[in-house]
């Protein structure tokens, strides 16, 4: 495992972090708990110490089945959870970063991760409806508490992460950040470094599509966000499934390993990034972890996949299809 310290704190994450969006159930079908806590177990045992959750995962229940695993270990994580995701009695979120929100959502989250401390906090999703100044010095009041080690951001542009800093302490963003779904590097990676700060990048495996496991005829079930991911429809999941695979081929033949371990490693050498976060559910899935640190990819590399991508998807489409204009506006 390969580790960095989050800048401007003394934490010292893993490169690799274990997502557990799914391990909440919500929209991706459904989650197995016990299945959950072995995942979350397996990662902590290959080198993995940093777990990000939030508690719209779920509705609390990602928060909950982190909490329950960590029991015994945990100073040894670093938990990174978020704020400000409000949801309504169907589950359905939207923003809300006011300051009385977030003081009582810290007091959720740390009685669901059954913890007196956060490692690192982050504001979900920027709210519009409440003055920056607002959301930035309530989450700089919980630093100087001690509830939390460190402030973050999420899904917050430049201009956005600039506001808060004027008021807060910024030590991490997390935007999202994969082989097919580059967008961060135009802005927000540039930000980051910048003024350091480390950037926890989302979305490894492009919701699964880069661990080489999809077919043209891989299905999903109940409310599974790719069932609504253009990526995942036809024209398109043919094109990425393709470009997958050459990848897969690419990856065999240079390196002997596999588009997952390639699509990890790239991510790990691009410039800015602090750690991968990459989403699992069962213990099988975080075996490949140990397979992305024992090379590197050169120029030429780098030169071929991009090759290789642009040949092969040719109406390339980013992650924001998660949040079509008008979702999870405040109410
Ligand atoms: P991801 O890492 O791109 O993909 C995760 C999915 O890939 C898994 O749920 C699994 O899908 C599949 N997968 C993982 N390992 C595999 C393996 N070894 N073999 C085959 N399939 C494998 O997606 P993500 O969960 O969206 O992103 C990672 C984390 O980033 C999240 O869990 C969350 O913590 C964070 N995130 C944050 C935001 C934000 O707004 N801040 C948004 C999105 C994500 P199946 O189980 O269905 O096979």
């Amino acid at each position: 495992m390969e580790f960095r310290q989050i800048q401007n704190t003394d934490i010292r994450a893993s490169r690799i972090g274990l997502g557990t969006w799914a391990i909440g159930g919500w929209k991706w079908g459904g989650a197995d708990d016990d299945a959950a806590v072995a995942t979350i177990h397996r990662a902590l045992d290959s080198g993995i110490n940093l777990i990000d959750t939030a508690p719209a995962y779920g509705q609390g229940h990602s928060e909950e089945i982190v909490g329950r695993a960590i029991q015994g270990r945990r100073e040894r994580v670093v938990v990174a959870t978020k704020v400000a995701l409000e949801w309504d009695e169907r589950g359905e979120p939207w923003r809300n970063a006011s300051a009385s929100r977030i003081r009582k959502e810290i007091d959720d989250s740390l009685a669901r991760l059954q913890t007196d401390y956060v490692d690192i906090y982050q504001v979900h999703w920027p709210d519009p409806a409440t003055p920056m100044e607002e959301t930035a010095k309530a989450m700089q009041a919980l630093y100087d508490s001690g509830k939390i080690r460190a402030i973050g951001v999420s899904n917050f542009s430049s201009v956005q992460m600039n506001e808060f800093a004027k008021f807060s302490r910024l030590h991490t963003v997390q935007p999202p950040y994969n082989l097919f779904e580059r967008a961060a590097e135009r802005d927000i990676l540039p930000y980051a470094m910048a003024h350091s700060l480390t950037a926890l990048t989302y979305g490894a495996l492009c919701r699964g599509l880069l661990s080489g496991a999809m077919r043209e005829d891989s299905t999903f079930k109940g409310d599974d966000l790719r069932r609504a991911d253009p990526k995942f429809q036809p024209p398109r999941f043919a094109q990425y499934l393709r470009a997958v695979s050459r990848l897969d081929e690419f990856a065999r033949a240079r390196y002997g390993k596999r588009v997952l371990h390639l699509a990890l490693r790239w991510l790990l050498d691009q410039p800015g990034v602090g750690a991968a976060l990459w989403g699992a559910r069962r213990p099988d899935q975080v075996g490949p972890v140990s397979e992305a640190f024992d090379f590197a990819l050169d120029a030429n590399a780098k030169a071929e996949i991009d090759r290789i991508i642009s040949e092969e998807v040719k109406d390339p489409i980013g992650p924001e299809f998660m949040t079509p204009p008008g979702e999870l506006m405040p109410h």
